[in-house]
Parts: C-alpha cells; structure tokens; sequence
C-alpha cells in the first residue's frame, strides 16, 4: 500500500550515503512485546550505509514510534527525527517505564481523552464509550479514514495494527498488546491516565453522542408496557435517539463498569 509504504521511507535530504556503521538497540519495558521472539531480552544490532532517522531504525525493528517515550542515543536524548550516521547505542523507553532522572521527557502525549479506534476492536471501543470517552468507532473504516479522522479531531489512534501506528502523520496511538477486551481497556486507561476521568453512562455505545436525561412524559409513548410501570429514570441519545434506563441491560453494564474499576486498582 502506497500510504504505509510511505512510512519507513527515508526524508531525501537524509539519504546521504556513508560508509557503512552498526548501531545497537535496546528495548526496555515491555517493548519487547514487538520484537521477534529470538530478538526479545538482548541487544538488537542493525547495518546501515546511508544517514537514517532514528524513527525508521526503531521502526526496522518492528516498533511502533508510539510507543516509544524516550530514546537516548549514546545516552543523549533525542527526537525521533534524529538522524544516525555512525555508530551508537540506542536505549528505547516505553510510557511510564524511564529512568527517574529522564522522567521529565517525553515524546509521548500521555494525557488524551478522545480517541479512533481500528474496526477490529470493537469491544474496547464500547467499553471506552461506557466509561464516558469520546470514542470513534467504524467497524468498516480503512486505514486511510482511521488516519483522516485521528488528525482531522485530533484523537489517539487506537489499533493493533503496528505497521498502521508507524506511519508518520501518527503523533498519538497505542497497541493493546492483550486480544482479551476488558485487558485492552484496563491498558488503555493506564496508558493515557483515564482513571480519574470515568464518566460513566454519560454517551451512547451506538453511536457515540452525548445522552441527555430526560423526563419519563416526553418519551413514554415509546416505551414498552412493562419498563413504563417500573422505571422513572431515563437518558436519551442525543445522536441516534436511544433511550436508556436501569433496567436489566443497565445492570450487566454496571457490573462490567465495576469489574474494569476493580481491575484498575
Ligand atoms: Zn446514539
């Protein structure tokens, strides 16, 4: 594909061929998850001829720039612009597993409450809705409109796909490494510091909008015989027009709420 094919391809004012050096890399925290099962745990050395981005060598390794929040060649910071064309060591970082005395920096926004999410994670989307997050969600987006919506309303770009997360107009984004839902949103939360930012019941898991609470007259017309008799309290889409209330849907809801709280803490 021409948009990812775009990614690892050098700017040209880098390609300046030199003689040819080894860098090495090192990968902390759980960026191993990566890495190729006989790369994991040691140091990965990489050949080069010409003057390349530090992002494109990190990324030659199967690593996403997103989920890196510090890099240090030859113990230096640097931006994932910095172009390597001798030898170095490269020490890689994760959010939140840096040395304390680099804990100021990163290249991570790591506070972000709005996100787009891939079409295969669907349930981490609904859950993110549930807990009040402004979450995007098109189970039939491609890659291409995954990236126009992430830059156009300026969300963190939720996806497993690692070779889409490389691509550089992705200033933001993470890849659940678990398959298991509830997992994916336990990390998520951890990763962009939701915790204390839950607003529960407070957006449509259909369609995303805001709910309103509403008074039982102006939509009792639409309600079923038995859910009029027992319920008074209710909310309602302001998008698609859902109503919802605590009743026994409410409460499987409520109860995945806890288990995510629980599971946090
Ligand atoms: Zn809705």
């Amino acid at each position: 594909m021409q948009l990812r094919s775009s990614t690892l391809t050098p700017t040209p004012e880098l390609r300046i061929d030199v003689d040819p050096f080894t860098v090495r890399l090192n990968f902390h925290g759980d960026l191993d998850f990566f890495l190729r099962t006989d790369a994991r745990g040691g140091t990965i050395k990489r050949s080069l001829s010409e003057k390349t981005s530090v992002k494109d060598v990190i990324e030659s390794c199967g690593v996403p720039h997103t989920e890196i929040d510090l890099i240090l060649v030859n113990k230096q910071p640097v931006d994932f612009g910095h172009a390597i064309a001798s030898e170095a060591d490269i020490e890689l970082y994760p959010v939140g597993a840096k040395p304390p005395r680099f804990k100021e920096k990163h290249l991570q926004v790591t506070t972000v409450g709005r996100f787009v999410v891939d079409g295969h994670l669907g349930k981490l989307a609904r859950d993110l809705r549930l807990l009040g997050f402004d979450v995007a969600y098109d189970p039939q987006a491609e890659d291409r409109q995954l990236l126009r919506v992430m830059e156009r309303e300026n969300r963190a770009l939720l996806t497993r796909d690692r070779r889409l997360l490389m691509h550089a107009v992705v200033k933001t984004g993470y890849c659940p490494r678990s398959q298991n839902a509830e997992e994916q949103t336990i990390e998520v939360i951890h990763r962009f510091d939701l915790l204390g930012s839950f607003a529960p019941f407070t957006r449509c898991l259909r369609c995303n909008a805001p709910l309103r609470k509403v008074s039982k007259g102006e939509i009792i017309e639409m309600l079923e015989p038995l859910t009029k008799i027992y319920y008074e309290q209710f909310r309602r889409c302001t998008g698609c027009g859902q109503i919802y209330w605590p009743g026994s849907h409410f409460s499987k809801l409520q109860k995945r709420l806890e288990q995510i709280r629980t599971s946090c803490s």
